[in-house]
Order: C-alpha cells, then sequence, then structure tokens
C-alpha cells in the first residue's frame, strides 16, 4: 500500500485480524496461473426434447467428462476434464423447463464443472459426439422421472414472497470495546447504535427482515456471529464497525469483502473439520457423495457469495460516499473471520475512523449515525432490487391471488405479504375485515 491513507485502513483491518484464525492478507492474488489445458469449451445450445431438455455442449476437441446427479437441492454436474471455458465464450441457457440456473467454474486445476441447478428431479445421461471437422460434442440429455408425480396444489405452486433476511451485526460488545476515542468513545456503543438505528429503517422497508447479532452490550465470539447470522438464512451479513489508526488524520468509511484467498484457505479449514459441518454449510449430504464433492460444492457457493458480497459493498460504498467521506474508494479485502459465512453475501463496514476527534465527534451525533444508517439501507435496498433473490418480494414473484385457508385472518395475511390492510381491503373492495375459508384474495404489489 503505497499512500499514507491506506496504511491507516490497513492498521484497522491488523487490529481486526488479531482475534482472527487462519487471518488472510489483504489484496492477495488470485489462484496460481496454471497451464492451458488442451481442450476448450466452446459454446452450449439448448432444446426441449419430449417432456425433457438436451443440451449441447461444443468442445474445441475429445475429452473425457462425467456427469453425476445431486439432490437436496437437485442438481445435474458435468466434470469436463482437463478443459477450460474459451475466452469470450458464454454458457447461457434460455429459460427451460426443470433448469433454474447455470453455473461454472474452474475445478481442480485443470477442470471446468458445469452445475445445473434444477427445479425437480431428473434422469440425466450424456455421450460424447466426435464432429468431422475434429471438433466434439457432449450431449446432456435430461428426462423427467419415469414415476408419476404428485400434481401440485395451488398453494405449493406459489408459495408466499420471502423476505430477505439482512443480519446486522454490531461488533465487538461486553468485554471487548472494540477501539476507543480520545474523548473515550468506545466503538461497541456506537456501532450497536448505528445497527439498532438500521434495524430500524429495515422494519419499516417492505420485503425485508432485519435480525441483529445483539441487540445489547454483550460479547460475541466471531464464530457465534456467523452461527447466529446461519440460523437466521441471512440473505446478506453487514458486520458494522469504526475504524481506529495511529494516524490522527485517517476519516471516512471503508467496506471490506472476504479476500479470496481467506476464502479458499476458510474453505480448507472447514473441509478439515468435520464432515457434518461441511455437510450443513452446503446442505447436501456429503457422505453419500464423493468427497471431493464437498468441496467444489462450497467453492462454488463461495464464489459466488464473494461476488455477491463485492456487488453490495460497491453499492453500500457509494451511498456512504455521499454521506461523508470514504477512506478508499474501492471495496477492500480481508480475512476477517466475521465475513467467512460460505454462502452468505458478507461485508464488514468501518463507518468512520474513532481515533479522528472530527469523527468520533460526529458518531456521537444521533444526527450523524443517523445519516449513516440512511446511507447502508440506501445501499442494501439498490443491491437487492439490482439483484432480487428468486422468490423473494424484490423479486415481484408474489402471487397475486390468495385462497383463504380455515383459521386466516385478513391482518395475518396482510402481514404475510408485507401490504397493510387498507391496501389489501382496497384491492378486493372490502368493507369489513371479515372473510371466509375459500375466499380468493387479490394480492396488490405494494409501492416500494
Ligand atoms: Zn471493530
Amino acid at each position: 500500500m503505497s499512500d499514507s491513507r491506506a496504511q491507516g485502513g490497513r492498521r484497522g483491518f491488523l487490529r481486526h485480524t488479531l482475534a482472527v484464525l487462519g487471518a488472510g492478507v489483504a489484496a492477495l492474488a488470485g489462484p496460481p496461473l496454471l497451464a492451458a489445458p488442451a481442450v476448450q469449451v466452446e459454446g452450449l445450445r439448448a432444446e426441449r426434447r419430449g417432456a425433457g431438455v438436451r443440451l449441447v455442449f461444443t468442445l474445441s476437441g475429445p475429452t473425457e467428462h462425467k456427469l453425476f446427479r445431486l439432490a437436496n437441492p437437485e442438481r445435474v454436474v458435468i466434470d469436463f476434464s482437463h478443459a477450460r471455458l474459451r475466452r469470450g465464450a458464454r454458457l447461457a441457457l434460455p429459460p427451460l423447463p426443470g433448469i433454474r440456473r447455470l453455473r461454472h467454474a474452474p475445478w481442480q486445476d485443470h477442470d471446468l464443472r458445469v452445475v445445473l441447478d434444477l427445479t425437480g428431479p431428473v434422469t440425466p445421461l450424456s455421450r460424447l459426439r466426435r464432429r468431422a471437422d475434429g471438433r466434439s460434442e457432449v450431449v446432456v440429455d435430461l428426462q423427467p422421472p419415469a414415476a408419476s408425480r404428485p400434481v401440485k396444489t395451488l398453494d405449493e405452486a406459489a408459495p408466499p414472497p420471502r423476505e430477505l433476511v439482512v443480519v446486522i451485526d454490531p461488533g465487538h460488545g461486553g468485554r471487548d470495546p472494540g477501539a476507543i476515542g480520545q474523548r473515550g468513545t468506545r466503538e461497541k456503543d456506537i456501532v450497536l447504535r448505528i445497527a439498532r438505528q438500521l434495524e430500524a429503517l429495515l422494519r419499516r422497508e417492505p420485503g425485508f427482515r432485519p435480525v441483529l447479532t445483539r441487540r445489547d452490550d454483550t460479547f460475541l465470539s466471531l464464530r457465534e456471529r456467523i452461527r447466529r447470522a446461519r440460523a437466521a438464512h441471512a440473505d446478506l451479513f453487514i458486520s458494522i464497525h469504526a475504524d481506529a489508526s495511529p494516524n490522527r488524520k485517517a476519516t471516512g468509511s471503508s467496506v471490506y469483502v472476504l479476500s479470496e484467498h481467506g476464502a479458499s484457505s476458510e474453505a480448507a479449514r472447514l473441509l478439515a473439520a468435520s464432515q457434518n459441518a461441511v455437510d450443513e454449510l452446503i446442505g447436501v449430504d456429503v457422505e453419500q457423495q464423493d468427497p471431493m464433492l464437498a468441496e467444489v460444492l462450497l467453492d462454488l457457493s463461495q464464489r459466488h457469495a464473494i461476488e455477491a458480497s463485492h456487488q453490495v459493498a460497491s453499492a453500500l460504498l457509494r451511498e456512504l460516499d455521499k454521506v461523508g467521506s470514504v477512506h478508499s474508494r474501492r471495496v477492500e479485502r480481508a480475512g476477517f473471520v466475521v465475513l467467512k459465512s460460505p454462502d452468505v453475501p458478507s461485508v464488514l463496514v468501518e463507518t468512520a475512523f474513532i481515533s479522528n476527534p472530527r469523527e468520533e465527534r460526529r458518531l456521537l451525533t444521533r444526527s450523524h449515525r443517523r445519516k449513516i444508517a440512511k446511507a447502508l439501507l440506501r445501499g442494501i435496498r439498490a443491491y437487492f432490487r439490482a439483484h432480487p433473490p428468486e422468490g423473494s418480494v424484490l423479486a415481484g414473484t408474489a402471487p397475486r391471488e390468495h385462497v383463504i385457508r380455515p383459521g386466516e385472518t385478513l391482518s395475518a395475511i396482510a402481514s404475510r405479504y408485507r401490504v397493510s390492510l387498507r391496501q389489501l381491503r382496497r384491492a378486493n373492495g372490502l368493507s369489513s375485515d371479515l372473510v371466509r375459508p375459500g375466499q380468493r384474495l387479490r394480492i396488490p404489489r405494494h409501492d416500494t
């Protein structure tokens, strides 16, 4: 790091890292470059075949491939050995029945792994086809299982939209005061107030459900914070801190995401730990699978989470920039344990430098803390609007109709869909709150 501003951030980073296991180092390079594999995957086309789907991968030459299924959730994995994606090539799919999305990543140094996320079980079959021009094709057929499946009821077909869970983690607490300003301001107190402010704002935001890792001045281990985020099924984990630096001039906010290095060493640590832990992390019964599988699944989910974390972090930085100075305009990378939840996009925000007398003074004012909380809210909102998770309220996938079941009340339905009673009454021309089982209600889209 060349400039003095970066030095301040580095110090803050080191301070946080003291409590960290297997600490990563900021701004480490990615994995080493490897010799080019022999075969390039050049493209993919897809077509419907009867009740199923056929995918055809075009390869620059013949190579071996492996195909297998995973359940819970249903996936099909295709490994192309000694292969990589050709530069500029895209493996994209049009909307197809049964396929939610396609992901791919380099695997085991010289292979390419493709994962198809499915909406239900399929019977996959594959074969290699050589072409006259020297190229080859891997043909993958996905057919619905032969056994007849139960017909879905209306309710199952259209689950209610999901609220996005934002886990807000006020740093430090209890016997760990965090950084301390010149006036004796303790980081743990300031960040708890900002976190509660953000919680209040998110509570009023349709489609979001905030969860705090701590609500008072208690000590939580880093692992416990992650555990709480996972238990809450977090869509986003945001840890809130205030920075300190021996350089009292250092000012501004920074946003950190986990470095790839930290991520991969964490994956290694998890793998070294009990299989149960890995199992729980990736939601797959790994004991029944190839032992290498756990590793790549973890790797894939982490890659996705890191990419998402970057996007959240950029959105937060843009908003923090509007309310004060930012310490560094780019997203910083670090190996904080608190960011190491492999499948949850996670960011750590250093709101300001508590070691800077002017920023300490500002952090002590309610109005400034509120400005920070609002900037965080706008950043979170901007990210999720641009990337609404499937099935979430923000994705607009809310069913437009609800059939009332015995015992349901209008107010329960209103809160379930995050609409006001008034909106619900108006959309259905109701003059009272009395509803009867079997009655169909229109669910209005809430105006966000
Ligand atoms: Zn801190």
